[in-house]
């Protein structure tokens, strides 16, 4: 699925080209300098629209430097080093004690040591053992509160579903921007039969800073509306995960990991947080495990 196909989503984008100069009528690919409307249920979506919109999320982040996680590690890419905000990487550590050689396998930020001589930051490492540790008591916890997790996100929830002032802006500034459309062409095509006025100049320039200013609230309201989505997804997809656990997590579950944590961050051994989909961080001691 590519990002850019708006169809699956159910949505469809008008005005994907735009006409740049009034009047010679020729037509431009829309970079983004005028706004692009989103229209909803233009035609039956292939993929539920807060599906998509977590793709998307998901196709941001690895942009932005984030690492594909399906086929790595569990743990790669989601401990973080609480110092300096650098990801922690697996290292395999070997001493050879009395003639016998042994190796150890530790997690540690890949930051700590890059510049020559200097420790970057303080950060201990951790073993598999201790990271999950972290996760069994981090989960427990969140299952031992379950219900009233569940109470808390409801209204959350509701807050986040609920767009509809965010749309009513929307369409009111549509209207706006629509108007101020027709006013620019109308400038231009005066310009162009009175030739050389400043006046003229002056009135096109605040025409097209207003125009500027309605696409840039619109862009906001869109970037808004989507991130509701993403988070209310994320949420109800944690509250799920944690529905279904009725009994007390005794051992490791990578399925569940991979699922339901976001990020680990590591201050010290006595202060790792676990960071859940929701958002929510619960700090736990990984002392001697
Ligand atoms: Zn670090």
């Amino acid at each position: 699925m590519t990002e850019a196909n708006e169809k699956y989503k159910g949505e469809a984008i008008l005005q994907k080209s735009y006409t740049t100069d009034y009047l010679q009528k020729t037509k431009k690919k829309n970079m983004g300098e005028i706004p692009k409307y989103h229209v909803r249920d233009s035609h039956a979506p292939i993929v539920r629209p807060e599906v998509f919109d977590l793709v998307q999320d998901e196709l941001r982040k690895r942009r932005n430097g984030g690492k594909t996680r399906t086929c790595s590690h569990a743990f790669s890419s989601r401990i973080v080093c609480g110092e300096c905000a650098g990801q922690f990487g697996q290292k395999t550590w070997r001493t050879a004690l009395g003639g016998e050689r042994t190796s150890r396998v530790i997690w540690q930020c890949n930051e700590k040591y890059r510049t020559k001589g200097n420790i970057n930051c303080r950060t201990p490492h951790l073993t598999d053992q201790q990271i999950e540790h972290a996760f069994i008591v981090a989960f427990n916890q969140v299952l031992g509160e379950k219900s009233r997790y569940i109470a808390d996100y409801a209204p959350i929830i509701a807050m986040l579903t609920d767009t509809g002032a965010l749309e009513i802006e929307a369409e009111t500034l549509k209207e706006k921007h629509e108007e101020l459309y027709t006013l620019v062409k109308n400038c231009i095509e005066e310009k162009a039969r009175q030739g050389c006025d400043p006046a003229l100049d002056e009135k096109h320039n605040k025409l097209i800073e207003r125009f500027e200013s309605i696409k840039t609230r619109l862009d906001e309201i869109s970037g808004e509306i989507e991130a509701r989505s993403v988070k209310r997804t994320k949420i109800q997809t944690f509250l799920a995960d944690i529905a279904a656990h009725g009994e007390i997590l005794a051992a490791f579950d990578e399925t569940l990991w991979r699922r339901t944590v976001e990020r680990v961050i590591v201050y010290r051994e006595s202060d790792v947080r676990v960071e859940f989909r929701d958002g929510r961080q619960i700090k736990v001691s990984v002392v001697g495990k």
